[in-house]
């Protein structure tokens, strides 16, 4: 299996090549094309697994087919999972000029406001700090969001961001498309699931 024979482009190709990535990860060739066909995802990963760019690829494919502004949010259940889920889209999403905001708990308001107002393309955020900005910086908000991933939906419902993460599904759009990665499935991942995904693939390795 190669990216290309999953409908990667070449310049994405590229750049994997360029991060060493030779070929695909298991849940990489699982997930690219349930993604790329437009299908929601729940997808049942380790960290490790390659799991961040199993998501990353495929909405970057879509952005540079089309880039708007806040075309995607990923919610993760910590800072460093956060920052590190951003690095990988800025690496692989170089070539076609990707802009990322990391919006987190514990760092400045007023400046994420100012990187938020910049139009990024992906916000990857921790679900507290997300609601935080929707409901206090102006002129910010999801409304033309396109993809919505949940990293490790165990770990973000073991934290009680699950009233958090409520408030971002009712004010994004319902025509949009969902990943929902976990280490782990249980019961109150699967209520998630059925609450944000409509008719999901389950990738599991
Ligand atoms: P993740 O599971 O997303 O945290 O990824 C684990 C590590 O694997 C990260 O350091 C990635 O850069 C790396 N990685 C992801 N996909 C590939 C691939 N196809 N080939 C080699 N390394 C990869």
């Amino acid at each position: 299996v190669t990216f290309e024979s999953l409908g990667i482009i070449p310049e994405i190709v590229e750049a994997c090549q360029k991060l060493g990535f030779k070929k695909p990860t298991e849940i990489q060739a699982a997930s690219i094309p349930v993604a790329l066909s437009g299908r929601d995802i729940i997808g049942l990963a380790q960290t490790g697994s390659g799991k961040t760019a199993a998501f990353a690829l495929p909405i970057l494919q879509s952005l540079f087919a089309a880039p708007q502004p806040l075309y995607a949010c990923v919610m993760a259940p910590t800072r460093e999972l956060a920052f590190q889920i951003s690095e990988q889209f800025e690496a692989l999403g170089s070539v076609i000029g990707v802009r990322c905001a990391v919006i987190v708990g514990g760092m400045d308001m007023m400046s994420q406001s100012i990187a938020l107002s910049k139009k990024p393309h992906i916000v990857i955020c921790t679900p507290g700090r997300l609601v935080d900005h929707l409901e206090n910086t102006k002129g910010f908000n999801l409304k033309n969001l396109k993809y919505l991933v949940m990293d490790e939906a165990d770990r973000l419902l073991d934290l009680d961001f699950g009233a958090e993460i409520e408030k971002v599904l009712k004010v994004i759009p319902r025509e949009r498309n969902t990943y929902l990665f976990s280490a782990t499935m249980t019961s109150k991942v699967e209520k998630l699931q059925r609450a944000s995904l409509v008719n999901p693939v389950k990738v599991e390795v």
